[in-house]
């Protein structure tokens, strides 16, 4: 069901029932009235009655039944019967006794003194009335035919004021509904056009201040993380097909070349070193790719305490292995009391490759081959240095080279891909963690990580 209908549908329920409590108390409330009324009207006419009758010695029974029976004021259906303390009739302001009575009435006026109650359809009060020492009972009953009446037209314009307001909350209820939803609505119909070509399509954020506004403005910061996202993973396919097809041209060409039937051993040789040289990059470009396709996971599966230092050795002791030719020194700041100042929460083979991309990093763009590694920490993080004596960078590229394939001009000469260190950054980043560089050319560069510690 849509939830424009699902709305005004409850609107109308909601609102219809409570109209409909709201008639059926006020004409609950009219009725009792009404009722009550009626009651004192009779109460009045019956002590009248027994005044005129009792008290008043001038005045016969028949003279009052004449009085009675003449009245402006004379109720509709109106018996009045008066008993003497025999339970005798004593008088009535009818000739045929009609007023529906019997002992029982009596008694129970003489024990409670005063009761209301229904003859039929009529109203009837019971009253007792005391007078030197003598005890009667006088019972009043009329039909309210006005009140009445009026209790049928009110119960009309209830009904049809129930219908009427059921009826116009179903109709506003489906248009205040349909207007609160009709952006949502257009939303749909523009999203669903929405393709991998047109990522830069942007919802209309009109008020930002309402739900409807937040929605757009929020699904409009995911479409432009979507078209970032995808224009990241298209220049990342661009820049791999790129730098694979260089060496790829590269052995097609020493192929062909060692095709060459004139060639001796040692030109054949010479080719095929070449050719070990190729593949050798190509093995090294497609570690790259791997390395920055695994961690592009939005979370590490692999989480445990590690203590930095370890991962810092560890990555030392590997790099040495495969460069042999490069120098490492790994120093304390000073010495952590609280080993936990040390300890991080993480992946470690991925916390080595940061290390190990860094390490790599200041030996291969320096001279010296030389990178001097220092573990510090503060209140909330460890920190680890790398530093080294290299080209050093160009201070407006501090920024880009954390980009997948970005490499600064200074590099170029120096073999590599650009990935390391966007792999490190997101490593990084899957560990609450950060990355800084300083650095000045032709002097050196200094890369600082921090990554909070358990303590
Ligand atoms: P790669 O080293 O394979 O080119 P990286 O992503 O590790 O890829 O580095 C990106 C760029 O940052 C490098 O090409 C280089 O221009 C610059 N860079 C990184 N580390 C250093 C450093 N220690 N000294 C000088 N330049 C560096």
């Amino acid at each position: 069901m849509k939830i424009q209908t699902k709305i005004a549908i409850q609107f109308s329920l909601i609102v219809g029932s409570l109209l409909a409590v709201f008639s059926f108390v006020i004409y609950q409330l009219f009725a009792e009235f009404r009722q009550q009324e009626y009651y004192d009207r009779l109460k009045s006419k019956a002590i009248t009655t027994a005044q005129l009758l009792i008290k008043v010695d001038e005045i016969d029974r028949n003279l009052l039944k004449i009085i009675d029976k003449n009245t402006l004021t004379a109720l509709v259906d109106e018996k009045v019967l008066v008993f003497n303390q025999h339970n005798k009739l004593f008088y009535s302001s009818l000739d045929d006794h009609v007023i529906n009575y019997s002992k029982d009435l009596l008694n129970r006026v003489r024990k409670e003194k005063y009761v209301e109650t229904n003859a039929g359809d009529n109203e009837l009060v019971g009253l007792l009335y005391e007078l030197n020492g003598h005890h009667y009972v006088i019972l009043a009953s009329a039909y309210d035919k006005f009140g009445r009446s009026k209790m049928a037209n009110l119960r009309d314009i209830l009904y049809t004021g129930l219908i009427v307001g059921i009826m116009l909350t179903i109709l506003l209820g489906v248009f205040f509904a349909g207007n609160a939803l009709g952006p949502v609505n257009q939303f749909i119909s523009q999203i669903s056009t929405i393709t991998a070509n047109n990522l830069r399509e942007r919802l209309d954020e009109r008020n930002e201040k309402d739900e409807i506004g937040q929605l757009a403005a929020a699904f409009n910061k995911m479409m432009y993380r979507l078209e970032q996202s995808f224009e990241l993973q298209r220049s990342f396919v661009s820049h791999a097909s790129h730098e694979l097809r260089t060496p790829l041209a590269a052995l097609k060409s020493e192929v062909e070349i060692s095709l060459d039937e004139n060639l001796n051993v040692a030109q054949h040789r010479g080719i095929l070193q070449n050719i070990r040289k190729d593949i050798d990059r190509l093995i090294a470009l497609s570690n790259s790719l791997l390395q920055i396709v695994r961690p592009l996971k939005s979370k590490i599966n692999n989480t445990s305490e590690v203590r930095i230092d370890d991962v810092v050795f560890q990555a030392q002791d590997e790099l040495l292995l495969s460069k042999p030719d490069y120098r490492i020194s790994v120093e304390y700041a000073r010495e952590p009391e609280n080993e936990k100042h040390i300890i991080v929460l993480g992946d470690e083979p991925l916390l080595k490759t940061v290390f190990t991309n860094l390490m790599s990093n200041a030996c291969k763009y320096s001279s010296n081959h030389l990178a001097l590694v220092v573990i510090d920490f503060n209140e909330t993080h460890t920190l680890v240095s790398i530093q080294d004596e290299g080209i050093g960078i160009p201070p407006e590229d501090f920024t880009a080279i954390f980009e997948p394939f970005y490499r600064s001009r200074n590099a170029l000469t120096i073999s590599g891909f650009g990935v390391g260190l966007s792999v490190c950054k997101k490593i990084l980043e899957l560990h609450q963690g950060k990355i800084h560089v300083k650095s000045k050319q032709g002097k050196g560069s200094i890369f600082t990580v921090e990554l909070p510690h358990i303590s």
